[in-house]
């Protein structure tokens, strides 16, 4: 795996967010681990006037890219990286596709932006569910 940082977190350094992001990456896809490169950049989402503090792009086939607020905790950075790397899982797999216009295959199902509020799509279920044990089990694992 290839990971490239631009820009700098405040309050977590470049190494625990790789540690977190090579963490992650073995336990969602393990299979697509050597294939994968991931683009992380930390800027002032907030200044920019962006809706959130995370973004996850799918670039190509295994390239990724993040954004993440440069402000956030610690704490809140480490679960919001288990959140974004679990939609490079959804990607990654062919799991989740946006599509042309507003339209989004999920697990073979069609569903469209323009009909669901955020908290109703179902990868982000999937993404709120699972980067609650990500994080438990990388603090276990970190001794932190
Ligand atoms: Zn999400």
């Amino acid at each position: 795996m290839d990971i490239f940082f631009e820009g700098r977190p405040k309050n977590i350094t470049l190494e625990e967010v790789e540690d977190i992001i090579d963490f992650c990456i073995k336990k969602l896809i393990p299979e697509l681990y050597h294939g994968i490169s991931i683009d992380v950049s930390f800027s002032n989402l907030k200044a920019q006037k962006k809706e959130g503090y995370a973004f996850c792009h799918d670039i190509d086939d295994l390239m990724f890219d993040i954004e993440l607020d440069r402000d956030l905790s610690r704490s809140n950075m480490i679960s919001t990286l288990c959140h974004e790397l679990v939609h490079i899982k959804q990607f990654a797999r062919g799991e989740l596709c946006f599509l042309e216009g507003n339209e989004i295959l999920w697990q073979d199902n069609l569903y469209n932006f323009d009909d669901m509020d955020y908290y109703d799509y179902p990868w982000e279920w999937e993404a709120y569910g699972r980067e609650v044990g990500l994080k438990a089990k990388y603090l276990e694992a970190f001794n932190n």
